[in-house]
């Protein structure tokens, strides 16, 4: 097998990326699966930020006058491209993010949906027409683009996060300026041009219309702050949407926040153990539990609690551990050191208060000297801490025991984050009770299956610390439009709302 730094140009070239792009400049990209340098990207500078939205607001003043079916088309071509660049898109994904190869390849999948979903929507973005108090009036809302929309994305979705935001916004008649993760600006720089290839065959698509910012939080910091940018959209870490938000309603422009996740399952009795087992494994190990839904507390009732901790502990011994470009591997890399650190850090915590911890140890060093694989870590906890209340970003389950369903509730809500939640029971009440106000605090909710790998056909996003954002399917589209609420009056008369008079 070649070096993993030598499958890189081969990938790009075909996906029209010019190595100039990923040369000579002063990012660092480092793969995570054996740490060697893939490229150094270009960072903009301060005035290259300020040119690129201006840009931006030059291209939405065109690009807001084309009808909505035809910025549609546009999407459809992108969709193509992403079709014909599957495979190297996916290689990439897996080069720079770590991810196993069929995650890598799911992600770009995730990609064309979305694309697929924003042309059906490009015919569909419709306003109501509402009942007047007045004679003679007719009220009706109609939809109009922001402006410049701006994506922050995190490293673990290199570039769906974008295509949710992006495939949206331009049919909405929006410009979007993409500020990817440090950690991952190669993928970032192959979807450009990959959107370039599908805006030549568009043919008069304004040239600004989807734009690059690459560096790290002060790049990030200028597009936030910058007074043309309409909605932020913002997917990472609470530590980041605390320091966004504010300084995004500071001057009233919007923000869609998408950050951190805490996200658990509750087993209950009567639940399916068999597919119990295998719905926890994929949510909790798969992309070694580096997605803002990993499941990362198991809620277990008391009586299965033993049985179900072997059963994974199996599981977890057997999970196949490696180079994630290799056919059969589940479990790649942490994405560095930092990740692998503060994983260690929240085990030796756990243990402090009392957990008992399975897995977690650094493993292949010999093979990846400069990469951080670990086996996944199970923790028998006797509460839920202030440890497992805090998203670690790396492969943790905390397993906490329960007597009574009100109880593991109370457990599953009585964290700061509410992204995504399950329980796997067959009881109607149970599962009926989790979905109702009573049940589960969080944005996504699911009977029977994981908390992770939603559909892109519903609206993806958390509440509380995760932020309140919605982005991807159902009316998510409504966060890249204003709305303007107009009242005709085809009468001859001027009757006033309330029956206010003023006879003049
Ligand atoms: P991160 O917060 O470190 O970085 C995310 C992005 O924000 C990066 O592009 C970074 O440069 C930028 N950034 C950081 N500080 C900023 C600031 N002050 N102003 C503007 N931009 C700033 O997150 P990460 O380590 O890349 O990703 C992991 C985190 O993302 C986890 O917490 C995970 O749960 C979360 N995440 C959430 C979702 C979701 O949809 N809710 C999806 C993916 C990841």
């Amino acid at each position: 097998m070649p070096k993993v730094n030598e499958l890189l140009s081969p990938l790009m070239q075909r996906m029209g990326v010019a190595s100039s792009t990923y040369t000579g400049g002063t990012l660092v990209v480092c793969s995570p699966i054996d740490g060697s340098e893939l490229g150094r990207v270009h960072i903009h500078e301060q005035e290259e930020v300020t040119k690129t939205i201006d840009a931006a607001q030059q291209a939405f003043m065109t690009w807001r006058h084309i009808p909505a079916p035809r910025r549609g088309e546009l999407i459809r071509l992108l969709g193509e491209e992403l079709r014909l660049a599957k495979s190297d898109l996916g290689q990439l994904i897996s080069l720079e993010a770590g991810k196993v190869l069929s995650e890598g390849l799911g992600e770009v999948q995730e990609m064309i949906d979305v694309c697929d979903f924003a042309v059906g929507l490009s015919r569909q973005l419709y306003g109501l027409t509402i009942a007047s108090e007045r004679p003679g009036h007719r009220m009706m809302e109609t939809w109009h683009p922001l402006g410049v929309v701006g994506v922050i994305s995190a490293f673990n979705f290199p570039t769906a996060v974008w295509s949710w935001n992006f495939a949206l916004a331009i049919v909405c008649g929006n410009s979007v300026v993409w500020k990817p993760s440090e950690k991952t600006p190669l993928t970032a720089l192959a979807s450009q041009a990959l959107f370039e290839r599908a805006a030549k065959r568009f043919g008069d698509a304004p040239a600004a219309l989807s734009q690059l910012l690459v560096g790290a939080r002060e790049v990030g910091e200028a597009l936030v702050n910058h007074p043309k940018v309409a909605l932020i959209s913002a997917t990472g870490s609470t530590r980041m949407g605390r320091e966004v938000g504010p300084n995004v309603a500071r001057r009233f422009a919007r923000s869609l926040l998408e950050l951190g996740g805490n996200n658990a399952v509750i087993i209950t009795p009567s639940a399916d153990l068999d597919l119990a087992v295998r719905g926890i494994l994929f949510a909790a190990v798969g992309t070694a539990g580096q997605r803002c839904t990993s499941t990362r507390r198991l809620i277990v009732h008391s009586s299965i609690k033993t049985s179900l901790l072997e059963r994974l502990k199996k599981g977890y011994q057997a999970l196949p551990i490696g180079n994630p470009l290799t056919a059969g591997t589940l479990v790649g890399p942490l994405i560095d050191r930092a990740s692998f650190q503060s994983m260690q850090q929240a085990l030796a915590n756990a243990r402090a208060e009392g957990g008992e911890v399975f897995g977690g140890e650094r493993v292949l060093q010999e093979q990846f000297p400069h990469a951080y694989f670990v086996k996944p870590a199970l923790v028998d906890m006797p509460a839920q801490t202030d440890t497992v209340r805090h998203e670690t970003f790396a492969p943790i389950l905390y397993v906490l025991g329960y007597d009574h369903f009100d109880d593991a509730l109370a457990i599953q809500n009585d964290v700061p984050q509410g992204l995504s939640s399950a329980i796997f029971s067959n009881d109607l009440r149970e599962a009926e009770t989790f979905l109702s106000v009573a049940g589960s605090d969080c944005g996504i909710a699911n009977v029977n299956l994981g908390t992770s790998g939603a559909e892109i056909g519903g609206a993806f996003g958390g509440e509380k610390e995760t932020g309140g954002g919605r982005e991807s399917g159902s009316d998510s589209w409504r966060a890249y439009m204003r709305r303007a609420t107009n009242t005709i009056n085809y009468s001859k008369e001027l009757p006033l709302a309330q029956g206010v008079r003023f006879d003049v």
